[in-house]
């Protein structure tokens, strides 16, 4: 039998102190066996192989943050507040350069419904249609797979904005992962 990796250790150390089993030294990190022995005085079912307690601690984190060390906690914060920067950013950009107005969400669509919608097999035919018309080619920026870009069909008018053109094939346009995911849901521009 292997060690215990320590983050998994910590993660488990944290969890048992939470629940009042642990009562040691508080700083110090304990020793395979003593952890494991406590673990089993919680539930005599609990694994002892280190790869299984390394799946036990990831769904312990899962359920509960405050287990993750401190560091995983703030790169996990300071992560999520770039990405919400970055898309504010770009919101303001948007209202600044467009003249238009941010579009406004269709009713009927939901994340939930697009999600069904694109493991389609009237999607998966209706973009296959597309790639042949118009080749597997960035209208936007010109790259192909060749330069190491994912292709993506895009809705011209997003699925957000026109659910009803979901299946227009005037409605799609080839573009690479960069260029859709720059125009998200905020633009409808036709670069054929
Ligand atoms: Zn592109």
């Amino acid at each position: 039998m292997g060690l215990i990796r320590c983050k998994t250790k910590w993660v488990l150390y944290r969890w048992l102190r939470k629940r009042g089993v642990w009562k040691g030294e508080k700083w110090l990190l304990p020793n395979d066996q003593s952890v494991i022995a406590a673990l089993k005085s919680v539930d005599s079912q609990f694994p002892t192989d280190p790869a299984a307690l390394d799946a036990v601690a990831t769904d312990l984190v899962a359920q509960d943050s405050s287990l993750a060390s401190g560091g995983e906690k703030l790169l996990g914060k300071s992560a999520k507040r770039d990405r919400e920067n970055a898309l504010n950013a770009q919101r303001v950009l948007v209202s600044i350069v467009s003249p238009v107005e941010l579009p406004k969400k269709d009713a009927s669509y939901s994340s939930e419904a697009y999600a069904d919608f694109i493991r389609s097999e009237a999607w998966r035919g209706i973009r296959y249609l597309a790639l042949r018309l118009y080749g597997n080619k960035c209208r936007a920026c010109g790259r192909t797979p060749a330069n190491g870009v994912q292709i993506h069909v895009d809705h011209i008018k997003p699925c957000s904005v026109d659910w009803s053109r979901r299946l227009d094939l005037l409605n799609l346009q080839v573009l690479c992962e960069d260029c859709n995911l720059g125009k998200s849901n905020l633009f409808s521009d036709d670069w054929r």
